[in-house]
């Protein structure tokens, strides 16, 4: 049984470390969040910063509470969100995951991934208050993000950190990062949440939504809760997933080598574009995978043998991306695979 309210979906026994951590008052300098996108990473590291912070646990009325909640606490430095040329460059959409100055990534050379640079870390470790008596907290989410040379200025940050300082780090990809980033963290380890805690959630935050609709949301989100909200929430969020599914559909049913570049040149337009395709795609196999093992005499163009090679295929093609990897060329030859 959890002691605070996590505004956040399943993962409890991590949950309840965090808050055996609190309650020991050993507070490690360094956590590390791993596991799959989506899953509640962010918002539980950022839910852990108001518990260190707020002198009651997050109690929601202190100034403290408020600061957070509105990002402009400024003991908690938020990088989520970075600034992309012509990609992502709406700062108030920005500013409600990211609360550290930016403008860094605006002069020449503007930033064009969304990679953290060494600028980008300076720029946010700048933000320690060494005048405080409270924690200083970052929550820096996705840090494989990171290139080689803002990893290794972090490191020597790690080995001596600034005192009362926290960081909270979350990554969906923990085999990219450098094991001597690793072994200075404790790691927590985050899953895929179950369909019936995800189908209670949904049941709790959108009682308007039918039995049906419901049900498409928790298949459609595949584990991950924030996901799921963004569903339920948004229908045109679940248009977007399943005219994505019905272009893969057709890929496979059609195959046209011209049909299947084109798709790979638009899906690998941007680092968002591509992440939602490989994600549909995770969907498509898994999909594929599961109407075989109920009727493996299916009329279907795949064989197990081939379904489970091709997810191998996109867990190495979302790796090569991981390692910056032309994303146009590992998503063509993805493609040209199906
Ligand atoms: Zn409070």
């Amino acid at each position: 049984m959890l002691q605070f309210s996590w505004p956040t979906t399943g993962n409890e026994n991590r949950l309840a470390e965090l808050e055996n951590d609190l309650a020991s008052g050993k507070i490690s300098h360094a956590y590390l969040f791993a596991g799959p996108a989506e899953v509640g990473k962010f918002t539980a590291a950022k839910f852990f910063a108001q518990l260190l912070i707020c002198e009651n646990h997050a109690c929601g009325e202190c100034s403290d509470c408020k600061l957070i909640r509105a990002n402009v606490h400024p003991n908690l430095t938020l990088v989520g969100d970075l600034w992309i040329e012509g990609a992502n460059e709406d700062l108030d959409l920005l500013a409600r995951k990211s609360n550290f100055n930016q403008t860094q990534r605006m002069k020449n050379p503007k930033a064009k991934t969304n990679t953290i640079r060494i600028d980008d870390l300076r720029e946010i470790l700048s933000r320690v208050n060494h005048a405080t008596a409270s924690w200083n907290v970052f929550v820096i989410h996705e840090i494989e993000r990171m290139n080689r040379e803002a990893t290794n200025f972090f490191l020597k940050t790690l080995e001596e950190p600034p005192p009362r300082t926290v960081f909270i780090l979350t990554t969906n990809n923990l085999p990219l990062l450098l094991p001597t980033i690793v072994s200075r963290c404790r790691v927590l380890n985050f899953g895929n949440v179950s369909p019936t805690t995800i189908d209670a959630q949904i049941r709790t935050k959108f009682p308007g939504l039918s039995e049906a609709e419901r049900s498409r949301v928790v298949n459609f989100a595949m584990g991950k809760p924030i996901r799921a909200e963004k569903l339920a929430a948004d229908p045109t969020v679940f248009r977007e997933f399943k005219e994505y599914f019905e272009q893969l559909k057709n890929l496979v049913e059609k195959p046209s080598v011209s049909e299947k570049l084109a798709f790979a040149e638009r899906v690998s337009s941007n680092n968002a574009e591509t992440q939602k395709f490989l994600e549909a795609f995770a969907y498509f196999l898994r999909g594929f995978l599961l109407t075989r093992a109920k009727n493996p005499v299916v009329n279907s163009r795949y064989s197990t043998k081939k379904l489970v090679e091709l997810i191998r295929e996109l867990d190495s093609t979302r790796e090569l991306i991981g390692h910056n990897v032309n994303s146009r060329l590992a998503v063509e030859n993805l493609l040209l695979q199906i």
